[in-house]
């Protein structure tokens, strides 16, 4: 059994949706549970749909019709008879949306979010398995949101393993063995009140990870935009090196620090079991890409990884006592109430600084607080560069027209925090 995932540039029209059925049809003799994510940009419209439901922000009626529009035009594209009876189907899932976002909000935000959000999974993943099916691929939809089960944290639903395993071997082998391929949603998870949970953005590879490690499948493969990991992201730097092969300790460091290439918490399911994880180009599927897997070999050469639109935060107390424990502990437990996750931090006699994401939603909250106690001073628009097994001359690579405002070194892995955008070079 192989577990194969495609993200939302994979399946963004038409002619991707053909060409996840070109890719498929490589692997004929394989059991595939298929993870697919919301089409192109699709989970962005949905946030901005439900603030506009939520917060009253914009019309919410024409953004949702801005949505399904998109949708049709695709499925339009792919189904020549009109009369195709998912046409109804998705008429159907479409008139459920409107009717959700007649009445007024009765929930929190994360719970409304996750209702409204996890619907361009639940489309998307209609829509390819339709396709299939229309194309000669049998296969048959699976609701992920029956299997995935989480907690009711919702916009960042915890897993529970145990459960989800079980569900997997009781309703989820079955399907599998009787249709060879399944076609289910990435990022969704359900609760035990039967609502619907999400992993966190971009958390389709999480699924992907999670339903193989439940199912212990022989790999999971991520079909992407890029030809594997590279050593760099081509979006910032020229002559970027492809990676054949790394640790799954590599990939963690790599991805935690912002390589968006793979979902950080991917990697540690995997990793448990001894699962290979390949990252795979769905625009060259014959050639190899990058293997993820429990290997001696070492990065080739230096790696590294920007995050940009970063915050460095730094703190001294106001009373001009020291930092101490006492004051870290009540700092931390700041930060974890707000949900906000430190990057990197560097402590000195009076002086506390972190570098974490510029989160709108979540930061102003946190600065008021952390105001309270501390005299707060920050720089808005950094990055954050990590290199791992750095060397002089890629620090200094890239640290061109920046100025370093913070700086750590470990044995194998520099992390900088810099002032100024990244431009290729
Ligand atoms: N559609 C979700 C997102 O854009 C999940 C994913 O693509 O992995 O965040
Ligand atoms: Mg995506």
């Amino acid at each position: 059994m192989k577990v194969f995932k495609f993200g939302g540039a994979s399946v963004k029209d038409a002619a991707a949706v053909k060409n996840v059925a070109e890719i498929i049809k490589r692997f004929p003799s394989d059991e595939l549970i298929v993870v697919v994510s919301a089409m192109g940009k699709i989970t962005n419209h949905l946030e901005r749909l439900t603030d506009a439901f939520f917060y009253k922000k914009e019309n919410a009626e024409a953004v949702l019709n801005e949505i399904k529009t998109y949708h049709l035009n695709i499925v339009n594209q792919l189904f020549e008879d009109k009369n195709h009876p998912f046409y109804q189907d998705i008429e159907n899932t479409f008139v459920e949306l409107y009717w959700a976002i007649e009445d007024e909000p009765t929930n929190e935000y994360n719970h409304e979010y996750d209702q409204i959000v996890s619907m361009g999974e639940v489309i998307s993943s209609k829509i390819v398995s339709a396709y299939l099916n229309c194309a000669g691929i049998k296969n048959q939809w699976v609701d992920a949101r029956g299997l995935i089960q989480t907690d009711n944290t919702y916009r960042e639903g915890k897993v529970n393993f145990e459960l989800t395993e079980e569900l997997v071997k009781t309703d989820l082998f079955p399907v599998v063995h009787a249709n060879k391929i399944v076609i289910t949603q990435g990022f969704l998870g359900g609760t035990s009140e039967n609502f619907t949970t999400t992993l966190g953005r971009e958390g389709s590879d999480y699924t992907a990870a999670i339903l193989a490690y439940c199912a212990n499948a022989e790999s999971v493969t991520i079909w992407k935009d890029v030809p594997g990991v590279l050593n760099a992201d081509p979006k910032w730097f020229d002559n970027t090196v492809k990676i054949n092969e790394l640790t799954y300790q590599d990939a963690i460091e790599l991805t935690y620090y912002g390589a968006t290439v793979i979902h950080p918490k991917t990697i540690k399911p995997l990793q448990n079991k001894n699962i290979p994880l390949y990252v795979r180009s769905f625009i060259k599927p014959e050639d190899e890409g990058t293997v993820v897997k429990d290997t001696k070999k070492r990065l080739p050469i230096p790696s590294f990884i920007f995050k940009v639109d970063q915050l460095l935060i730094s703190m001294q107390p106001k009373d001009f006592s020291f930092i101490a424990e006492d004051n870290l502990s009540s700092i931390f437990d700041t930060f974890f109430r707000h949900h906000v996750k430190i990057h990197v931090m560097q402590l000195s006699a009076i002086n506390f600084s972190v570098c974490t994401d510029n989160d709108p939603r979540k930061i102003p909250a946190l600065l008021k607080e952390l105001q309270e106690n501390y005299k707060v001073l920050y720089n808005e628009g950094v990055e954050l560069c990590t290199i791992r097994y750095y060397d002089q001359a890629t620090i200094e690579r890239v640290v061109i027209d920046k100025q370093v405002l913070l700086e750590q070194k470990s044995r194998y892995t520099v992390q900088l925090v810099l002032k100024n955008a990244g431009v290729l070079r």
